[in-house]
Formats: C-alpha cells, structure tokens, sequence
C-alpha cells in the first residue's frame, strides 16, 4: 500500500494529508502566514509531519498551489495573495525536504480531479471546477484528463473582467471576477467574512449578478456536463447556490436549452487534498485516476457520495 502526502497552499489557509492507498488517514489545517514565504511554510510543514506520522514512509506528494504553476516546468510561476514564491522551485525542495517524488498544479487543476474522480463530479465530463475563495481559480477535467492550455494558464476564470474599468485587482487589470467575488476583496470591501455577509438576502442578490456573469461564460465556451463551485466561500450552501442559480437562469435566457448544472463541492475543505491523490496516483504511481475511483466506493464515507 503506497502512503501519498497532500499539500493544499492557500492564501488563507494551508492543510496537509496522508493517504494510505485511497484511505484518508489524517489532515491537518493552519491559516496561511502570507508574509513567512514557501521556506517559513515548508517548515511549517515537516514539523506537523514530524509530530504526527513520523514513522510513516511517504511514497509519493502532490501539491496544489494558489496561484499559477508552470506545469511542465513543474515551477510556482506566481502568487498574488503571498509573498516569496515567484519562481519558486517547489517540486524540488518538497522532494528533498520528505525524500518522496512530487508533482505539483495550480489547485484549481487540482480540486477538479478530486471532484472529478472521488467527488461531485464523478461521471461528469467535460467537469468544471470552480473555486471560490481566497481567490477564484478554475480547473477543466475532460475525457482525456486535465486541460491546462498551451502554458498552464487554461480555465484562470478569476481574471476575466467582469466589470470593464472597474476597481483595481491584484493581477494589474480591473474589475475581474476574483475582484468582485472573492474572500479576499469581500473582506476587504466590506470588513466582514463573506460568511456573515451572506446572512443578508439583499447582499447576495447583488453579490450573484456578478458571479453568474462569471459562470455564464464558462457555460457558453465549455457546455460542461456539471460546474462545481468549491472553496471556502461555497460551504454557505443554499444561502448561495439557491440565488445564484435563479440569477445564472435569468441570465442565461430561455434560448439556451443546454445543460447548466451548478453543485456545491462534494469533498468540503478537502477536494484539492484528495486531487493530489490523484495526481500523484497518475504521475508518480503511474496508475489511472478513473481506476481508484473504483476502487475508493469502498472507503468514501457515505455522506460524501454524489
Ligand atoms: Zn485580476
């Protein structure tokens, strides 16, 4: 049985996981110091690791990192929301931190395959991911695996301008989507957690016009079979999903008669965990993702089947 370390770097929080074969083992979660830098976060994390499975021989680590990742290159490219990983050589220094191969993505990539093959979006193809949190990410999963375009930047829905020369958004352009909608600039905007936020009917009314327009596009280019919407700001549940679709139909028109399925994560808080399963299953196990979705009927806790 292989043991498979999970990485999910966040901007606000990062959390670490240990499978054995497709059984979760444990996990752990502390807010992101955005300030520390990938070093402070890396030491972070071999302490946890020291503490709690420290005889436990790790066989392979996938990470999911917030923000762009040069795929092939396996290198962080940037990040918006912390400091110091520009550049960043990640998969080589995880490897000689825990001695196990690594592969790395953007956790949006990431999440879609945990949805997509131990989650909400098992038997959806094409699936769509979306993450709705700190930032807003995307992730495409197909038939034939992952799309992550010509330079790993596919499916960055977070920056696709949503209001033209609106307020200024971290990325350098204007009125994006993650400017509008996400944790970070809700917060920011507003001085309150987007979970206190959603308690008022009248907010999230304005709030969804903004994401539906976001989701809208991702319907008209890709027609997927299903879009899920993860992340923190996703677990309001129906506070959210009940507006949001009626103003996602209201946009949509009656003229488009295809499908537009939108669901919450399945794998609450852990969907990124459970995609560097897969991953590191498919690039360093080299076995077929789709083939441990068989097999984990048996371990995914009931509560969690589609
Ligand atoms: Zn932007």
């Amino acid at each position: 049985m292989k043991n498979t370390l999970a990485i999910d770097i966040g901007g606000t929080n990062f959390s670490i996981a240990v499978f054995e074969g497709t059984s979760l083992r444990g996990k752990l979660s502390h807010p992101t110091d955005r300030t520390a830098g990938p070093k402070g976060m890396l030491d972070r994390i071999e302490k946890m690791l020291k503490v709690q499975w420290r005889d436990t021989a790790i066989h392979g680590c996938g990470v999911g990192f917030g923000g762009p990742v040069d795929f092939a290159a396996q290198k962080v490219i940037a990040s918006t929301h912390v400091d110091g990983w520009e550049g960043f050589d990640l998969a080589r220094e995880v490897q000689e931190r825990f001695g196990a191969p690594v592969v790395i993505d953007r956790d949006s990539m990431v999440g879609v395959l945990g949805e997509g093959y131990f989650g909400a979006g098992r038997g959806f193809r094409p699936l769509f991911y979306i993450t709705l949190s700190t930032g807003i990410g995307g992730g495409l999963l197909t038939e034939n695996g992952l799309y992550r375009g010509a330079d790993s930047f596919a499916c960055e829905l977070g920056h696709h301008t949503i209001v033209p020369g609106g307020p200024a958004c971290l990325c350098g352009s204007n009125g994006c989507l993650e400017r509008m909608c996400s944790g970070l600039w809700l917060e920011r905007d507003y001085g309150s957690p987007a979970q206190k936020l959603f308690k008022d009917p009248e907010f999230v009314s304005r709030y969804v016009i903004h994401l539906a327009q976001g989701i809208k596009s991702c319907l008209m280019f890709l027609n997927p079979a299903r879009i899920i919407i993860g992340g923190g700001i996703s677990q309001a549940g129906d506070l959210l999903f009940v507006p949001l679709r009626e103003e996602l139909a209201r946009q949509m028109t009656s003229w488009w008669k295809a499908n537009v399925a939108v669901v919450p994560a399945a794998l609450t808080g852990e969907s990124v965990l459970w995609g560097a399963l897969a991953l590191v299953a498919e690039h360093i196990y080299k076995q077929n993702p789709a083939r441990l979705d068989r097999l984990n009927d048996a371990v995914v806790p009931p509560s969690l089947q589609a």
